[in-house]
């Protein structure tokens, strides 16, 4: 066992955990959780846990069901919603393995975020990426359901009374910091019963295992309180919806942030530049991956701080990626604005990855940054500008992702094609559907 390991099994002595859930992540994004006695963990780290992984969305076919997980012990955390006095659970993030071959699955999306560190390992960096999750909070109906209706009519940092959640923010926050985040800033957003929370940058594989753990602990603590926490990314139509801007910068072997230039108008690196242009030519193709709901779509539309519009700005808020102001030069960085917390993180921030890594390698020319406000451009100035607008629906960036061989490669065959099948599948569904919108619209009129 190696010296984490071992600490690992200390904790487990010392804080009477009695059972350890061993997660995974399957294509959609969802976190599925093995759970074993807590003796068993030893075994873990040294055999792996078996599964049958027939029955995970997007995982295997039925004939070659076996898996096995590896628990990544840098990953151990004691979960703060099951912590009595006699006993406690914790958690560690996997690594899934296909028994028939020894070999790292392909299909799991952890491998995926890997193989983009692997890319930018070999060009001489590593990645830190921050994501920005924003959520609604909402109540429950008698039958403990999820409703639409927000628990506080606040805005954009409001504090008490207005916004009544912060109780239940604190808690989360509290919940949070127990499981080894760093919460840097919590606030009320734009819309009512909207909230996000900040927590400090990491490498990108630490904070893609972050988000899982962010979701599913906002969800927890959020029940305790009769509370529905959701990160559907338009949950009502003509206010704000929920994004998870995420931050992105390149950090060079001897500990230099490769897209800092104090010298540049921007404070951008060539590097940073051709990185940023990197994404904007692969936008389309990255927003499938994004923003894979069809109600992803939705948030995506002039007007709510989302962007529509393939372009970059040092200041304004409507474009895809902004160059946030850097106090210190460590904190360089781009912020593509565009993704939202429906997304699988693993598979987004390493779409994200590979398509500013190939903007490094080809050395690509990043346009003039956008200053003004292009919710209020009209087509021909869009034009003008060159700026092109990002899929309108989920059909359009499915087939954006299915003609970018570069953003398809970079989930690898399994992942690309299980992924285009399901997303396929639910546009379709989703197409011929008839929508309350055109009952009220229509059924009294015709
Ligand atoms: N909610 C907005 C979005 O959809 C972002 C608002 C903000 O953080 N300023 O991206
Ligand atoms: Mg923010
Ligand atoms: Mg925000
Ligand atoms: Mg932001």
């Amino acid at each position: 066992l190696t010296s984490t390991e071992e600490s690992v099994l200390e904790k487990i002595e010392s804080e009477d955990v009695d059972f350890l859930r061993l997660q995974f992540t399957d294509i959609l994004g969802t976190v599925k959780n093995v759970s074993v006695p807590a003796r068993q963990t030893e075994k873990a780290f040294t055999e792996g846990i078996y599964f049958d992984g027939s029955s995970i969305e997007g995982f295997v076919r039925i004939q070659e069901s076996d898996m096995r997980l590896k628990p990544d012990p840098e990953t151990f955390a004691i979960l703060p919603w099951r912590n009595d006095e006699n006993s406690a659970a914790a958690r560690m993030i996997c690594d899934v393995y296909d028994t028939s071959t020894g070999e790292p699955f392909e299909g799991d999306p952890r491998r995926v975020l890997k193989d983009a560190l692997e890319r930018a390992k070999e060009m001489g960096y590593t990645v830190n990426a921050a994501p920005e999750p924003e959520f609604f909070l909402f109540e429950e109906d008698e039958e403990g359901r999820a409703t639409t209706k927000t628990n506080d009519a606040g805005g954009y940092f409001d504090l008490a009374p207005k916004d009544l959640a912060s109780d239940v923010r604190r808690d989360i926050i509290y919940g949070l910091e127990s499981m080894g985040f760093e919460v840097e800033a919590s606030h009320h957003e734009v819309a009512e019963g909207q909230h996000e929370i900040n927590f400090e940058y990491d490498d990108a594989l630490t904070t893609a295992d972050n988000v899982g753990t962010f979701r599913t602990v906002v969800r927890a603590i959020a029940a305790q309180h009769d509370y529905h926490a959701t990160f559907m990314p338009k949950p009502i139509p003509k206010i704000n919806g929920s994004g998870m801007h995420t931050h992105l910068s390149l950090f060079t072997e001897d500990g230099e942030n490769a897209f800092h230039d104090g010298d540049d108008e921007f404070d951008l690196s060539d590097e940073a530049r051709a990185f940023t242009a990197g994404i904007l030519e692969h936008a389309p193709a990255i927003t499938a991956v994004a923003n894979p709901t069809v109600n992803s779509y939705k948030r995506l539309v002039p007007g709510y701080e989302a962007p529509v519009y393939v372009a970059w700005s040092d200041r304004n808020r409507s474009s895809l990626i902004r160059k946030p102001a850097a106090r210190v030069p460590a904190a360089s960085r781009v912020e593509l604005r565009s993704p939202d917390p429906s997304c699988n993180p693993y598979l987004a921030i390493a779409v994200m990855i590979h398509a500013g890594l190939n903007g490094i390698e080809n050395d690509l020319d990043c346009p003039d940054p956008v200053r003004e406000n292009i919710y209020e451009f009209d087509e021909q100035k869009r034009e003008e500008y060159g700026i092109e607008t990002l899929p309108s629906n989920l059909g359009e960036a499915v087939d954006a992702l299915e003609e970018d061989e570069e953003i398809y490669n970079a989930l690898g065959e399994h992942v690309g094609a299980k992924f285009v099948e399901a997303k396929r599948q639910e546009f379709e569904e989703y197409l011929i559907d008839v929508s309350q919108w055109e009952l009220d619209r229509y059924l009294e009129t015709f």
